[in-house]
């Protein structure tokens, strides 16, 4: 089966998922997932799966790539976002596409490395990587209008509350043997958390190695 058909019937088994927004369809569509995994797994980068990258690390499976990306995108404007674990750079290179600038934080030195190069490869010029512990978030370019964290935290860091401007919002994995995917929105008055789903994520770990 070429590769063009295989995407397309990803395309289709998002759509019967319910992800609706065209624009998060039409990126995952010309996104080369295959690039973003080592070449022994590249034959499987459009299953609807989770796959390894190393480091005990995974590559998320496209349907929660495009569910958070559709919440990122959900209300109002995503100029400047923040991504807490850039692990392979898919979820990065998804971003950089849909807005304006993407900053984006990984703890494990060669998983960025490797992200470094398949973002140059993709000639994405508006993504910015750091090397350092996302605990922290990027305190110097904050405040963000999202942050999107791919690893989970046990609770939320209060870097991730602080660094978003009012109105920004934060989608991210939250707890340990039980995750669920929330959304929270910094308002005038403070914070409103809404819960999406049940989910299953790697943990946000302290410290870089
Ligand atoms: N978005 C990634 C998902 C990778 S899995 C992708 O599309 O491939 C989650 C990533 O979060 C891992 O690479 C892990 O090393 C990273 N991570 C975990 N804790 C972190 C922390 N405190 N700071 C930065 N990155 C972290």
């Amino acid at each position: 089966m070429t590769s063009e058909r295989t995407r397309e019937r990803l395309i289709q088994r998002l759509r019967e998922q319910g992800i609706s927004n065209e624009k998060v369809l039409d990126t995952l569509r010309v996104t080369p997932r295959h690039i973003f995994l080592d070449e022994a797994l590249a034959h499987r980068a459009y299953e609807d799966c989770a796959l390894p990258i190393g480091f005990e690390q995974t590559l998320s499976q496209p349907y929660i790539v495009a569910r958070m990306t559709e919440l990122v995108l959900a209300h109002g404007s995503a100029e400047k976002v923040l991504e807490i674990g850039t692990g392979s750079g898919y979820q990065t290179a998804v971003l950089a596409q849909l807005v304006s600038k993407v900053y984006s934080v990984e703890r494990i030195r060669p998983l960025q490395e490797k992200a470094r190069r398949r973002l140059n490869l993709m000639q994405l010029r508006n993504v910015q990587l750091r090397y350092a512990d996302g605990f922290a978030g990027w305190p110097s370019q904050s405040p963000f209008d999202v942050i999107i964290s791919t690893a989970a935290p046990a609770s939320i860091p209060q870097a991730f509350y602080e660094q978003l401007r009012v109105g920004g919002r934060l989608v991210t994995p939250v707890g340990e043997s039980q995750q669920e995917l929330q959304v929270v929105t910094r308002t005038e008055q403070g914070w409103q958390v809404n819960s999406i789903e049940p989910v299953r994520f790697v943990p946000l770990k302290a410290g870089v190695c």
